[in-house]
């Protein structure tokens, strides 16, 4: 007892303190104060460690107050609706000349009028994207392969694996995929996963797993994920679907691969998942995995490596003599991978895979309802009928090209995106981001606005994708740019422009990509926002004729 005493003595003298200082309250006078001051240190707590900072808030809550003052509210209300009506004329400019269906046919139209009419609409745009004018979208144009699908679709267009007992076939099919997708990276035994519609549903899937798993394991309540600033938005919109935060890491300035002395900095109590990409897409640099792989080993937090864009490129680089990091299970760390098969898989658009290490983690994944009147309800993804067709083509379309197809069509888009590199690096006026991973070389500018360079190649019939903080362009080199002259016919419209931009560096970009310039200088990011869902709407938009 006595040397029990020694500890506590500073308790008895707060004791004291206390029972002296509220010595002449009434008891309801202390339980009030007691109350209101751990609420308002609750409310603090919650005001200073929100999920934005501080200042970020009253920023955001300063132009909420502005826009309610009327002369700043109708400017902007104007401001819209041109940006409205601007994303409107684009898509009256790209399908206004043509009759729109705007009611059900009374009766049935043949399959030839059909056809005609789906053949009409497929003409509308102007890129020439089967002879790799665009960047990305397209990863493979190859008559063989089409012919395969369009087979091997009519055979499953109505197949589901909702109903493994009516279509075991499909089953099959999928987990077979999963399990060569899982060799191919190098998993384990226990390597287990799902097939997807897509990237995004991948990346939701893992997110939703360790955001559970992280719940249920470790009881975190107020879940943060640890991601490169460079990560695809699916994992902010990941955050917006499941309630977490996103802590974003920056780069390094030079490698433009992520600072991985502020990821570590950025763990806390509450990090459910690190990630990093493979390569990303903004920069096509791939993330030092190891070490992200070190940390989540080290704190013990799951590691997602984002493979969607690369993961069909890195597993055949060793293949075909193209060096890479290692990206895949061999990382100890790693336990989640998302891969596209609708990428470099080179199957039609709608699926892909995500693999985990561990069976403890996918159960997290899955969905399970036991009380519905319409029966025990357990599924994988984020659907429930999912296109059994999407499955069996994207198998057929692995099988079709076999290890040997993959590994040449990988040599053959590594080869072009390296020599495109080397060509780009030697022009003067422009440099390129940090080191390209895989396939996506990515273009800068320190003497002009890259993005005249953008407008410059656009005018010549290209399509590249413009990044923001900081501006720059890039290309994602497809199976379509391995074909004979079309490299060379980049670079060469490349060299062409900078010519005509660097007699006078100083103009400022011009047309829609002016106005993705000052959007982005925009500090009150809700009124992008605002602009972006205009652009979204105008997705569905149907021009009226002019009489
Ligand atoms: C394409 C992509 C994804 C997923 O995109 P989807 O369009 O949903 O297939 C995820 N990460 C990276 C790096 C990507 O390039």
């Amino acid at each position: 007892m006595e040397q029990l005493k020694v500890p506590l003595c500073p308790l008895y003298t707060l004791k004291n303190g206390l029972n002296h200082h509220f010595g002449d309250k009434e008891p309801w006078q202390i339980v009030a104060v007691t109350t209101s001051s751990v609420l308002a240190g609750v409310w603090i707590y919650n005001f200073i460690f929100d999920d934005e900072c501080v200042i970020t808030r009253t920023k955001k809550a300063f132009f909420r107050l502005a826009k309610k003052i009327p002369a700043i509210k109708s400017r902007l209300d104007k401001e819209i609706t041109k940006v409205r009506e601007d994303f409107q004329e684009e898509v009256r400019s790209r399908t206004g000349h043509l009759d729109y269906l705007i009611a059900l046919p009374d009766s049935g139209w043949s399959t030839e009028s059909i056809i005609s009419k789906v053949e009409g609409d497929l003409k509308l745009g102007n890129y020439d994207w089967k002879n790799g004018k665009v960047s990305g979208a397209v990863y493979v144009n190859n008559s063989d392969i089409n012919q395969l699908v369009t087979e091997i679709y009519g055979r499953t267009a109505f197949t589901n694996p909702l109903h493994p007992d009516i279509f075991p076939g499909i089953s099959k099919i999928e987990a077979e995929v999963i399990k060569m997708v899982g060799k191919l990276l190098h998993g384990g035994p226990d390597v287990c996963g799902s097939m997807t519609n897509g990237g995004t549903e991948s990346i939701l899937m893992a997110c939703k797993a360790y955001r559970d798993y992280a719940r249920e394991v470790k009881g975190i309540k107020n879940p943060e994920i640890v991601v490169p600033v460079s990560i695809h938005s699916a994992f902010d919109k990941a955050s917006q679907y499941f309630g977490f935060r996103v802590k974003s890491i920056p780069l390094d300035p030079v490698t433009y691969k992520v600072d991985i002395k502020a990821m570590k900095r950025a763990i806390s109590r509450n990090t459910i998942m690190l990630a990093g990409s493979a390569p990303n897409y903004p920069y096509g640099t791939i993330d030092d995995l190891a070490a992200i792989s070190e940390l989540g080993l080290k704190y013990n937090i799951p590691v997602h490596v984002d493979s969607c864009l690369g993961g069909f490129l890195t597993m055949f680089m060793p293949d075909a003599g193209c060096p890479v990091p290692i990206c895949d299970f061999r990382l100890e760390g790693v336990t989640s991978i998302s891969a596209d098969t609708h990428k470099y898989g080179y199957a039609p658009k709608g699926t892909s895979v995500v693999l985990y290490r561990d069976i403890k983690y996918i159960h997290h994944q899955y969905t399970v309802t036991t009380d519905w009147p319409g029966g025990v309800y357990g599924s994988p993804t984020m659907c429930g009928s999912r296109a059994g067709g999407n499955i069996a083509v994207c198998w057929a379309t692995m099988l079709k090209m076999g290890m040997d197809g993959y590994v040449t069509a990988t040599r053959n888009i590594i080869h072009t995106a390296r020599y495109i590199e080397k060509r780009l690096r030697e022009m003067k006026g422009i440099f390129i981001f940090g080191q390209p991973g895989t396939s996506v070389v990515a273009i800068g500018s320190n003497d002009f606005h890259i993005y005249r360079l953008a407008n410059a190649l656009t005018k010549l019939g290209w399509n590249l994708n413009t990044l923001q903080y900081p501006s720059g362009i890039h290309i994602c080199v497809t199976q379509v740019h391995t074909q004979p002259g079309v490299a060379d016919s980049f670079i060469n419209d490349v060299q062409n422009s900078l010519n005509e931009i660097l007699k006078d560096p100083t103009l400022p970009p011009e047309g829609k990509l002016a106005m993705y310039g000052v959007a982005q200088k925009l500090p009150d990011r809700a009124i992008v926002g605002d602009f972006i869902r205009c652009f979204v709407d105008s997705l569905y938009y149907i021009p009226t004729k002019k009489q």
